[in-house]
């Protein structure tokens, strides 16, 4: 299980973004994060995957614990060897290597099965086979997506939080995007869905937490939250 506990951040000392979250992702489930802009939702991930002092920020209570044990004082790339790993939003990949390259990246923390990690995802995403040698730079955004979520997985994480994979993408790409998490899932690995378009991220998730300027307002099952007209309208927009 990973679970957030009692969270608080600060930025430049005395910026309170986060005031105590609570939140957790069993394995094997979809979770989704849902909030406006500002509310901390890409504060809380920066802090799941050991980014916050890397850049800035701070954890000033509370804990981030995978299966009972602490992982919020780690460095980022011990996080991933512990199992989670973050997908960044805006897709960011290294736009002057290639497809292959960016994938192998994502490997450098596995000892080895890292051909086979990389077989998986070309099966997993047959456009990034077709494109292997091409400089990622060039490739479209929703493949862009396609390969930050194949060189997160290739670390074969437990746990996979995704940071606005829906963002800037045409609603073909979406439904594609969507699809493709529901795959990753069915494989076993656990995902913590931050999502702008909550009706995507609800259609597939089992719970929703709603995070408003830093403290979750709502915490239910995610057919609950997309079944109520008010709440839809009044925290998570018409998406
Ligand atoms: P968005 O959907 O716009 O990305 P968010 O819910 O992810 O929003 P955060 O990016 O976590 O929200 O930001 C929460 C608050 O913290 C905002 O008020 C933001 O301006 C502030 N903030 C974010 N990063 C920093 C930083 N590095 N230094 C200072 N303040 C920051």
């Amino acid at each position: 299980m990973l679970r957030v506990q009692n969270l608080e951040v600060v930025y430049d000392d005395v910026m309170l973004v986060l005031r105590g979250v609570s939140l957790q992702v069993p394995p094997g489930r979809i979770v989704a994060l849902l909030g406006a802009n500002g509310a901390g939702k890409t504060t809380l991930l920066r802090a799941l995957s050991g980014l916050l002092g890397v850049h800035d920020g701070a954890i000033t209570k509370g804990a981030v614990t995978l299966d009972e044990k602490p992982i919020h004082r780690l460095r980022p790339a011990a996080v991933v060897r512990r199992g989670v790993t973050q997908v960044m939003e805006g897709r960011r990949t290294f736009a002057e290597l290639t497809v292959e390259e960016n994938l192998r990246l994502g490997a450098h923390t596995r000892p080895k099965g890292r051909a086979e990690a990389l077989e998986r995802m070309y099966g997993l995403f047959p456009v990034l086979a077709q494109r292997r040698g091409s400089v990622a730079g060039y490739l479209s955004g929703g493949e862009q997506q396609m390969l930050a979520m194949g060189r997160a997985l290739m670390s074969d994480p437990a746990y996979l939080l995704l940071d606005e994979p829906s963002l800037g993408l045409a609603p073909r790409l979406v439904e594609q995007v969507r699809d493709l998490i529901v795959q990753i899932n069915r494989a076993g690995t656990g995902v913590l869905l931050v999502e702008q378009n909550a009706t995507m991220a609800l259609s597939i998730a089992e719970h929703g937490y709603v995070l408003e300027t830093g403290k979750v307002v709502l915490d239910k099952p995610a057919a609950e939250l997309l079944a109520d007209d008010d709440i839809r309208e009044f925290y998570l927009g018409r998406a």
